[in-house]
């Protein structure tokens, strides 16, 4: 099964997939945390990608379509993946599509996830995550045991700089010009399906792990 997690910045698709991934043994597959670990390895897409990062803007399509394809075509993916923070522009979308129909493989399941932007700023701006192991925490939502520490592996959490409310404000504007016209290609193509994320991380989960389930 390969599937979609689409919404804003903070609608907690990273939370879901790591929830979900195991579920149904999927491989999660990040385009924000792929990025990030290029830029912390210094490589040349990350060199290309951390202007439009710090800014709250999105990073060309051609490199974005590259980058995840590449991951995508590993063994490890054959089984079955969920997508989180890809596709966001309808020319990836389209560029997806195309290159899973060549390998033989598409899209089955694209899981909206509906929630408001007073909410999505909410948990942007109290999110810390673990550099170490990729943990999510929100300072009110899901705090750590130990403020400022990994539960799992006692690593110092960070917070991202693009969670400053002023970047948010621009990744607000971007996901509405530019990610949200999914809903509409991804409805056309018989495969989008809504869930109400405004709820607890339990019962988003619930909802979604539902939605898998039937489709
Ligand atoms: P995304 O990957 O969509 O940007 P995250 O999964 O990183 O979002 O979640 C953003 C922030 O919101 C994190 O601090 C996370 O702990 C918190 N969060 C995620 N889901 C929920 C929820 N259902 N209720 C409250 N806070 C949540
Ligand atoms: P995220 O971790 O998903 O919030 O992404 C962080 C930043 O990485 C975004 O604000 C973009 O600058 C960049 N990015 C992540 N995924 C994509 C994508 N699919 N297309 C373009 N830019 C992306």
């Amino acid at each position: 099964m390969n599937v979609v997690l689409l919404g804003p910045p903070g609608a907690g698709k990273g939370t879901q997939a790591a929830r979900i991934a195991g579920t149904f043994d999927l491989l999660h597959l990040s385009s924000g945390d792929i990025l990030r670990a290029e830029r912390k390895a210094r490589t040349e897409l990350g060199r290309k990608a951390q202007d439009y990062m710090d800014r709250g803007v999105l990073v060309p399509d051609d490199l974005i379509l590259a980058m995840m394809m590449d991951h995508i075509a590993r063994p490890e993916a054959a089984a079955g993946f969920l997508l989180d923070g890809f596709p966001r522009t309808l020319a990836q979308a389209e560029g997806l599509d195309q290159r899973l129909a060549a390998r033989g493989a598409r899209i089955e399941i694209v899981v909206n996830m509906v929630v408001d932007d007073a909410e999505v700023t909410r948990r942007l701006t109290g999110r810390w995550s673990c550099p170490t192991d990729g943990r999510i925490y929100h300072e009110m939502f899901s705090p750590p045991r130990k403020a400022g520490v990994c539960d799992d592996c006692g690593s110092a959490l960070t917070r991202r700089k693009d969670d400053e409310p002023e970047v948010v404000g621009q990744r607000l504007k971007t996901y509405h010009a530019e990610t949200k016209p999914l809903v509409a290609y991804y409805t056309s193509r018989g495969v989008l399906q809504s869930v109400d994320a405004g709820g607890s991380v339990e019962e988003v989960t619930a909802s979604i792990e539902r939605v898998c389930r039937r489709s």
